[in-house]
């Protein structure tokens, strides 16, 4: 039997559909594209895929399922790894991990896991109408903070039978899968039933509560928490610290999205003030930029720059987001770095453009990745209404400032030992707040390994 060479490919929303709406854009497969796909695995023994993800999900055991039309059977095998496979399935970066190194990748293009992934988790989508409530341990567990780390933590501390109340700063539970990756890429209904089955297990959500500042750590052990996991992501935007990041038109992205995206500012009768610009430049080539950049566009941008100090081949967001984004024309212009943002002539309080230099890449840095040399004199001024800024963020610091025995790294991660416990006893932590931003895969991973240490602790 000969191999199809390529992967399925995804069926997509039209362009002309999806630059006036946040409707999602990758369609899912059917049915037949699925097990069509499923038909490219080779169920290799050594399975390279299993080794690189990193949850370990038992990937050619779940492809065989689908095979045999048993998507349920599949589902089965990927929620013994994944608590969050439909969110997974849409916003992995695949293509650096289990796909990776897919061994049909070797020859051809390898099997597409993650859209497999996602056709199984969409599936059994109300799979969770059938779970019954776990019998209680009578130990109570509090998770702060309600993104990947939080709810993965949470989940399987609940499937266990603790008593698990998960503490959210905002008024609505997700983390960055609610406030920050837009509608388009992840619909918030998927998050939503995620959040959903989690109730269903017993999990208790409290919003509108700051750890730290509403209540701090030691008072939720006052209270009777056994062990605490502390799942606050890094959410503080970090900036240029040029000339004219004070203007009015001047966004973080993370303000910008969870203007968006939480507060709905791109429905009609929203009350949320948002700036829809007509020249935007978004400065950086992440995955928060590529979301940052089309959201823009569909608020009604006419044209969107990225603007990216290193070349195409170093953009670090996803590929297939890059895609995305090009198809719905959002410019590249990339080798270059903002010098100053420019007031406008008409109101000296408004951005009116921004000053470029050329940059070439020069040597690799301790991260291997080729150095921007900025070109002398070859600075020009382009004209934008705003400017959004999605170079990175670090740790939310509020946990530290409360905190005085739990004891940060110099970037501002929490440090935990092999255990996931940090500095302070029974309190553990996870996810970016411990590594910085990362991924959505690597926090649940994290969230999961410091429940079973909590389980582990609180059983002897
Ligand atoms: P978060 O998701 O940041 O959740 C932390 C939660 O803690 C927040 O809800 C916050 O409000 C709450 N919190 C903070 N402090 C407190 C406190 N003191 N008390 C109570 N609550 C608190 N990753 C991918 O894998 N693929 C992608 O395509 C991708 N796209 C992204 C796009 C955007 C726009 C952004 C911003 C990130 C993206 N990421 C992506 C990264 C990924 O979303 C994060 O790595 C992941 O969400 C980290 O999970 P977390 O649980 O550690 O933190
Ligand atoms: Fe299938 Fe690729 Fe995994 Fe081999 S490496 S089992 S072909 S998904």
């Amino acid at each position: 039997m000969s191999i199809q060479r390529k992967k399925h490919e995804m069926p997509l929303l039209p362009r002309e559909s999806r630059i006036c709406s946040f409707d999602e854009v990758a369609l899912g497969y059917s049915e037949e594209i699925a097990i069509a796909e499923a038909d490219r695995c080779l169920n290799c023994v050594n399975q390279p895929c299993v080794r690189s993800c990193p949850v370990n999900i038992a990937i050619p055991d779940f492809i065989s399922k689908i095979k045999q039309r048993d998507f349920k059977g599949a589902y089965d095998i990927i929620s013994e790894n994944s608590l969050l496979p439909a969110i997974c399935g849409r916003v992995c970066p695949q293509e650096t991990q289990c796909e990776g190194s897919c061994t049909l990748g070797i020859k051809f293009e390898p099997v597409a896991i993650g859209r497999l992934e996602r056709f199984v988790a969409d599936c059994n989508i109300n799979s969770a109408d059938k779970i019954n409530r776990i019998e209680s341990k009578n130990k109570k567990i509090a998770v702060v903070g309600s993104g990947p780390a939080g709810l993965a933590c949470a989940g399987t501390l609940a499937k266990k039978g603790y008593e698990v109340t998960v503490f959210e700063a905002l008024h609505r539970p997700g983390g960055v899968l609610t406030y920050g990756i837009p509608e388009f890429r992840l619909p918030k209904y998927i998050v939503e039933r995620e959040i959903e089955t989690l109730k269903k297990y017993g999990v208790n959500f409290v919003t509108n509560t700051v750890i730290g500042k509403t209540i701090t750590v030691d008072e939720l052990f006052e209270d009777g928490f056994k062990a605490v996991f502390l799942g606050t992501g890094a959410g503080l935007p970090r900036f240029m610290n040029i000339s004219g990041e004070n203007l009015n038109g001047v966004y973080s992205a993370n303000e910008f999205l969870t203007r968006v995206n939480l507060m709905k500012a791109y429905e009609e009768n929203s009350n949320t003030p948002v700036l829809r610009a007509k020249r935007v430049a978004v400065i950086g080539g992440g995955n928060v930029a590529m979301d940052a950049a089309r959201t823009a566009l569909r608020l009604g941008a006419e044209s969107v720059k990225i603007i990216y100090r290193r070349s195409m081949e170093e953009l670090p967001a996803r590929k297939e987001e890059v895609e995305h984004a090009k198809e719905e024309g959002i410019e590249f212009d990339v080798l270059r770095n903002p010098v100053e943002i420019i007031p406008s002539d008409t109101d000296k309080e408004f951005v009116g453009g921004i000053k470029l230099i050329k940059c070439e890449l020069g040597e690799p840095d301790e991260r291997g990745r080729r150095r921007p040399i900025e070109l002398p004199d070859s600075e020009y001024i382009i004209e934008v209404d705003s400017v959004i800024i999605a170079i990175g963020t670090t740790p939310n610091p509020l946990i530290r400032s409360t905190s005085s025995d739990i004891k940060f790294n110099m970037r501002g991660g929490i440090i935990i030992n092999d255990n996931g416990e940090t500095t302070k006893s029974d309190v553990y932590a996870g996810g970016d707040a411990v590594t910085g931003a990362a991924t959505v895969i690597l926090a649940m991973s994290a969230g999961k390994e410091a429940a079973l240490s909590i389980d582990e602790k609180l059983s002897k």
